[in-house]
C-alpha cells in the first residue's frame, strides 16, 4: 500500500524524494523504492522532519545500506538516510570523540588515529556509518563498536534528542536492543592514548588483510549470516560445496563463502531466495541453523 500523501513544511532544508529507488542507497545495489526518502540537511533539520511526519507513517533508517537487503516491492512510509547528512565529527576532550550517525566508520577510525587515540582502528574496513555500527554493534579483528561507547545521542519520532548512557542498551554480538522508537544520531567514544603512526599502520594492515580475504570491488553486503557459537558461517557454507552457487543474478562468492554477490543485475528476491537456500542446505548437511546477519526489510 502506498503511503498517504504527506504535506511537509516548506521550511525543511533537506532533500525529500518520492518513490525513490533504494538500489542506489544499498551496497547490494538492488531493491525497490521508498515511498518517501529524506536526506536531512543536519540534525536540527532531521528533528523538524520528524516533527512533521505523521505518527502513523512507518519510519525506517539507513546509513550506507551495507548490511541491508531492501525487498523489490520497496518500503512503505519514510526512509531517513543519514550518510552525507549527520556528518559532524570532533574530539570533545582528550581521547573523547563525538561522531554523528552519518559519519562513515572508516572516517571515524582515521580521525581517531590521527588524534593519537587508539581502539577504533578495526572500523577502517567496515563500509558503513557510525549509526549502522551502533545499531549492529559492528566489529571485526577482535574489535567491537560498543566496547568504546561512553554514551549515545538518540532522537525519537517527535524529533526530541536525548543523551543515553551505555547501560540503557542491551548489547550482544551484532545485536543491540535500544528503546523503541529511538534512533542513533551520534555516538560518544571514549578511547585511550595511542601512537598515531602505529594506529595508521595498523589500519593499512587491516585493510590489506580484507583485500586478500574478501571480494572487494563487487556489490555485496559483507557477511550474510552470523557466526554460530564456536563456528564460522563461511566455513560451514564452504563445507557444503556452495561457493559459486548461483540463483538468478546472485551468487555465493568464490573468495568468501559467507558473502553473496550481486553478479548480474540480481533482484532482492534472487538474493533472499539464495539466502534461504543456503540456510536450508547447511542445516540439512551440518545440523546447524544459520541466522542472517543482514537486515531484510520491505514489503513482502
Ligand atoms: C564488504 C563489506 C564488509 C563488511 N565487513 C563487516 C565487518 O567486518 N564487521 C561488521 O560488523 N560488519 C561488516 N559489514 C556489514 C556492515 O558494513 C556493518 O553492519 C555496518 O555497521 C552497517 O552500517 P550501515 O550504515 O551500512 O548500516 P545500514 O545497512 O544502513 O543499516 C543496518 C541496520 O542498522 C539500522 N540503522 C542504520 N542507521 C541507524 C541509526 N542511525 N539508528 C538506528 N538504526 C540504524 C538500519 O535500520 C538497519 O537495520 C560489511 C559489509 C560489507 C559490504
Amino acid at each position: 500500500m502506498m503511503t498517504q500523501s504527506i504535506e511537509f513544511p516548506p521550511t525543511l532544508r533537506g532533500q525529500l524524494l518520492k518513490n525513490q529507488s533504494l538500489a542506489d542507497y544499498t551496497s547490494w545495489r538492488t531493491g525497490g523504492p521508498a515511498d518517501y526518502l529524506y536526506l536531512p540537511a543536519d540534525l536540527n533539520d532531521l528533528s523538524a522532519f520528524l516533527q512533521a511526519l505523521p505518527e502513523a507513517v512507518p519510519l525506517t533508517w539507513l546509513g550506507l545500506g551495507s548490511n541491508t537487503l531492501v525487498r523489490d516491492k520497496g518500503i512503505e512510509g519514510a526512509v531517513v538516510i543519514t550518510q552525507g547528512a549527520l556528518k559532524q565529527l570532533a574530539e570533545m576532550d582528550r581521547h573523547k570523540i563525538r561522531a554523528e550517525a552519518g559519519v562513515s566508520a572508516a572516517q571515524l577510525a582515521r580521525f581517531a588515529a590521527r588524534t593519537g587515540s587508539t581502539g577504533l582502528e578495526f572500523m577502517a574496513g567496515i563500509p558503513g556509518t557510525v549509526g549502522g555500527a551502533l545499531a549492529m554493534n559492528a566489529g571485526c579483528f577482535g574489535g567491537e563498536t560498543w566496547r568504546f561507547v561512553e554514551s549515545v545521542e538518540t532522537i525519537n519520532r517527535k524529533g526530541e534528542i536525548r543523551i543515553r548512557p551505555l547501560n540503557d542498551f542491551k548489547v550482544a554480538y551484532r545485536k543491540v536492543a535500544r528503546p523503541l522508537d529511538e534512533w542513533f544520531v551520534a555516538g560518544h567514544f571514549a578511547l585511550v592514548s595511542g601512537d598515531k603512526e602505529k594506529s595508521l599502520s595498523d589500519i593499512r594492515n587491516l585493510l590489506e588483510k580484507r583485500n586478500n580475504s574478501q571480494p572487494t570491488g563487487t556489490a555485496n553486503c559483507g557477511s550474510v549470516f552470523r557466526n554460530p557459537e564456536g563456528n564460522f558461517a563461511g566455513q560451514l557454507i564452504e563445507r557444503c560445496g556452495l561457493k559459486g552457487k548461483r540463483l538468478g543474478g546472485a551468487s555465493v562468492s568464490t573468495k568468501h563463502a559467507n558473502f553473496i554477490i550481486n553478479e548480474n543485475q540480481a533482484t532482492a528476491t534472487d538474493i533472499e531466495n539464495l539466502i534461504a537456500e543456503i540456510g536450508a542446505i547447511v542445516e540439512k548437511e551440518t545440523g546447524v541453523r544459520l541466522m542472517p546477519e543482514v537486515c531484510i526489510i520491505g514489503r513482502s
